[in-house]
């Protein structure tokens, strides 16, 4: 299609999971996009699949300088920004109870996952406002609507994420800013592998296998959500058809959450 043609878009931790997912479906609609990752190597190998329409710059989503040189290089490469994704998140500790919680870990969390969508959002709304609008687009999850044991830190995060986006849509409106969320359930991708990465390989495949089982109970339709799925959703809420929806949240989760 072509559906995003002339349009740039800055996606972060766009070179893996979901946000590479993401970045090709963009691509294949005509947009040119400016991935922020830290993963040098896996961003890399995305932006050779996909030629000249896409620039990697190494980036830490949790620091707002970062992040501004990226909204900078996009309008300077590309000549503008119109979609603003910020995807770049991650699980945190695989805590089993409140009690085990951490206090680095909670730092590094919300840095990533709240600061991160918050500098992201401000830095591509200044541009945008200036410039005639644009679709801002924040990764919560089932986790940020769903209360549940596990994986607080990570729960709260992405409920900030909810409520933020809401907030800046509301004040952002009168530019023409649409700011909405995608809350995916859970799909397969190095996220949950590395939530159990402190553990020993026996104890991390049992967790993940529970939680897997889990999953699978909770969620209505049958098959296991894919990268593709939620891509789809970010090339909605980023394309002209959406042009009426901000402040909302897209639960593409298989019914996990109705
Ligand atoms: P992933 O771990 O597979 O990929 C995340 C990408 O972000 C990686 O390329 C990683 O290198 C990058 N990244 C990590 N920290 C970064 C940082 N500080 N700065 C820049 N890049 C960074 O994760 P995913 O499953 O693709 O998740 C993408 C987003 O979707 C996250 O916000 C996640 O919380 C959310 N989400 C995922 C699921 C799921 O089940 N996979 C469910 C709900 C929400």
């Amino acid at each position: 299609g072509n559906e995003l043609a002339g349009k740039v878009a800055v996606v972060t931790g766009g070179a893996s999971g979901l946000g590479s997912a993401m970045v090709e479906r963009f691509v294949a609609e005509g947009a040119r996009v400016v991935v922020g990752d830290i993963d040098a190597g896996k961003g890399r190998a995305l932006a050779d699949r996909c030629g000249d329409t896409v620039l990697l710059r190494v980036t830490d989503a949790g620091d707002p300088g970062e992040v501004a040189q990226l909204v900078d290089l996009a309008v300077r490469e590309f000549g503008g920004l119109h979609i603003m994704c910020n995807n770049a998140g991650i699980s945190g500790k695989m805590h089993k109870s409140i009690l085990d919680d951490d206090f680095a870990d909670f730092q590094h969390v919300m840095s990533v996952n709240v600061l991160g969508v918050m500098a992201g959002t401000r830095l591509a709304a200044r541009h945008m406002a200036d410039n005639g609008g644009g679709s801002i687009i924040n990764l919560s999850s089932v986790g940020g609507v769903q209360a549940g044991g596990g994986v607080m830190t990570y729960r709260a995060s992405k409920a900030a994420v909810i409520h933020f986006t809401k907030s800046a849509a509301i004040e952002l409106a009168q530019y023409d800013v649409r700011v909405n969320c995608i809350a995916p359930g859970n799909i397969p991708t190095d996220l949950l592998a590395k939530a159990s990465s402190t553990m020993s390989p026996e104890k991390a495949e049992r967790m993940t296998r529970a939680m897997r089982d889990m999953m699978n109970r909770d969620r209505p339709l049958p098959r296991e959500g894919t990268p593709e799925d939620v891509a789809e959703a970010a090339v909605y809420f980023a394309a002209e058809r959406s042009r009426y929806l901000t402040g909302t949240v897209l639960a593409v989760d298989g019914g996990t959450t109705a």
